[in-house]
């Protein structure tokens, strides 16, 4: 038999490595970006069209390249940053492998221009899937012009593997932010489809995070630093009362790169011991430098964990130092007794008056006739309402009582059919036996309902706020939000300004609290960086359980007795009463009988 074995062409090689290093638009920002910091830009500007799809274009004033050079920086494993295999261990650059632009060349049209400051004239190449087209020389400034089009033009299953726009423009503002966060010395610029999304000047850190985080994050701060001989620690951690209910700045850079590391967050975290509220994550901007050769830097580039060498006395001396500032700029408590209260208060609570229930109840409540109910009944109600069969000689009676007066209402009312557990539950009674539910997940699949419906109706009942509500965001977050304004006004919300680093609302749907209000877009900017399943994904769906998960009632909230009552109405008036919109169980039965057998074992 013959032999079998051939050497890979190139261009097919290239794709394949091209598999790793670019999974998306946001991977060729980085890698650009990184290019053009190792090239000592101090000047650089993202161009990106169509989320990336179209065009991602980065123009940097750093040193350029030679006419071999340009040539030469597509081939795989060309690279000016190391020579030998010892340079890995003391590396001072971003990259060092000499794959990113072969790969990218090999699945994209690139146009590159790019001049030393000694040459005349610059070079101009253009390559289509690894293929030189043409090559000529051209006037141009010093430095690099680096533009990819129609990425995965030759990789359809790529292409179509990429989420949506918003989803993809997301990664890339991450992207974007986590290199500027590095060298705040280099001035930095962002368009999107022609917009300028940011514009951030050569400035000291704190500047820099307050350029890209928005105004309003400039007293959020509080510097943390420490030098020891394993680890030198700088950067900034937010105070406690700005914590958010979503993950939001949360940045650890270990030598000048972006990591993710759950164990150096926990160390943060364990700072924070109870500063922050239940639910809360902390905010933090931290910068590590450690020596070159006690972590593992050969890590993929796609990749953003670390191996350190030793963790264990960094996640001590973190933890320590993140402590330290918390004390020093007396946020942490002296003493347990002497703890701010706003501090335990629910953050979605700190400005609420406490827990008066939010739904709303009809007086003339009758729990056996959903006709009353707030929301249409559907017409066959899965056979719910047999469960109260038993207990329908007591409803004239019961409807009576509630209509009367408060003090009547009390003396009278030896027939409440509900009444709450640990404010957690509501227990009711059936006609089998009791029923037990969770109200948070009830209420849930009420509101989730009833925003679903309100979605395929004309327009939602809006209520004007009194005063309107300021939200301050970054550029960035009103970006994202502005995308959706339209479906929030369908919602009820309504807006006057909707720019810069300011939403303003005016109005809110009736369901919601004002209180509520920044949950939901909280909720909602931390969920567009999830990769949402492309498969059977709604957006209205989505919203509507971000609405329903915000401005239901919570575990806690103290309820009434028509509260309650008008509560278990809806529920068994909704489609699917038994899961939380989130596919928890809602509720659980015990019969009679299973009282009984108990009692009688
Ligand atoms: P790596 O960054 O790992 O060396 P790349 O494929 O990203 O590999 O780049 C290959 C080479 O091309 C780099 O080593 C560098 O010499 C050159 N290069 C890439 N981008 C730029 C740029 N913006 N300015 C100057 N030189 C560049
Ligand atoms: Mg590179």
């Amino acid at each position: 038999m013959s032999d079998v074995i051939q050497l890979l062409p190139d261009h097919v090689a290239n794709q394949i490595a091209a598999g790793e290093v670019v999974q998306r638009p946001a991977s060729v920002v980085k890698e650009l970006l990184e290019n053009a910091i190792d090239a000592k830009a101090t000047h650089i500007k993202l161009i990106v069209k169509d989320s990336g799809r179209t065009l991602i274009q980065v123009v940097d004033n750093g040193i350029g390249m030679s006419v071999t050079d340009a040539r030469l920086c597509f081939e795989r494993h060309a690279t000016s940053k190391i020579k030998t295999a010892e340079d890995l261990f003391n590396l001072h650059t971003k990259g060092f492998r000499g794959e990113a632009l072969a790969s990218i060349a090999a699945i994209a049209h690139v146009d590159v221009t790019t001049k030393r400051a000694q040459d005349e004239l610059a070079t101009h190449i253009k390559i289509e899937g690894s293929e030189v087209l043409s090559q000529e020389s051209s006037a141009a400034p010093e430095g690099t012009s680096l533009a990819v089009k129609n990425l995965f033009y030759n990789v359809p299953a790529r292409r179509n593997f990429l989420k949506s726009n918003q989803v993809e423009l997301r990664h890339i503002i991450d992207e974007f932010q986590r290199v500027a966060l590095v060298h705040p010395d280099v001035r930095f610029a962002l368009f999107h489809n022609g917009t300028e999304l940011f514009q951030l000047p050569a400035v000291p850190l704190r500047q820099r995070i307050v350029g890209i985080f928005g105004s309003k994050t400039n007293e959020k701060l509080v510097p943390i630093s420490e030098n020891t001989e394993i680890v030198s620690i700088s950067g900034f951690i937010v105070k406690p009362e700005f914590s958010k209910k979503t993950r939001g700045s949360q940045f650890f850079f270990v030598n000048g790169r972006y990591i993710k590391s759950s164990y150096l967050h926990h160390a943060i975290k364990s700072a924070y011991e109870g500063l922050l509220p239940s639910g809360s994550h902390p905010g933090y901007f931290i910068y590590l430098n450690v020596p070159s050769e006690t972590i593992d830097i050969n890590i993929h580039p796609t990749k953003t964990e670390v191996k350190f060498e030793d963790e264990h006395s960094l996640y001590a001396i973190l933890r320590s130092t993140a402590k330290h500032s918390l004390g020093q700029f007396n946020i942490a408590p002296v003493l347990d007794f002497d703890r701010n209260p706003s501090l335990d208060t629910n953050y979605s609570q700190q400005n609420s008056s406490p827990s008066s229930p939010k739904i709303s109840v009809d007086t003339s409540f009758n729990p056996f006739d959903n006709s009353t109910s707030n929301f249409p009944k559907k017409p066959s109600a899965e056979g719910w309402e047999q469960l109260y069969e038993g207990l329908e000689a007591t409803t004239p009676e019961k409807t009576e009582t509630i209509e009367t007066s408060l003090f009547e209402e009390s003396q009278d009312r030896p027939l409440a059919t509900t009444f709450q557990l640990q404010r957690k539950y509501i227990v009711s009674t059936i006609r089998s036996g009791m029923v037990l539910i969770h109200q948070h997940r009830a209420h849930q699949r009420v509101l989730y309902e009833n925003f679903l419906r309100l979605f395929s109706s004309d327009s939602a009942p809006s209520q004007s706020l009194l005063f309107p509500l300021v939200l301050s965001y970054s550029k960035k977050e009103v970006v994202m939000l502005q995308d959706f304004r339209v479906t929030l006004e369908h919602l009820g919300f309504a807006f006057g300004v909707f720019e810069g680093e300011t939403i303003e609302v005016l109005g809110i749907h009736s369901s919601l609290s004002e209180s509520d209000v920044m949950e939901v877009f909280d909720t909602f900017l931390s969920n567009l960086s999830k990769d949402l399943p492309d498969h059977g994904f709604s957006l209205n769906d989505h919203f509507a359980k971000i609405l329903a998960q915000c401005a239901a009632i919570k575990s806690g909230d103290l309820l009434d007795l028509p509260s309650q009552e008008g509560l278990v109405n809806d529920l068994f008036a909704c489609k699917e009463p038994d899961r939380s919109p989130f596919g928890k169980p809602v509720f659980t039965t015990l019969t009679l009988d299973e009282i009984e057998k108990k009692l009688d074992a």
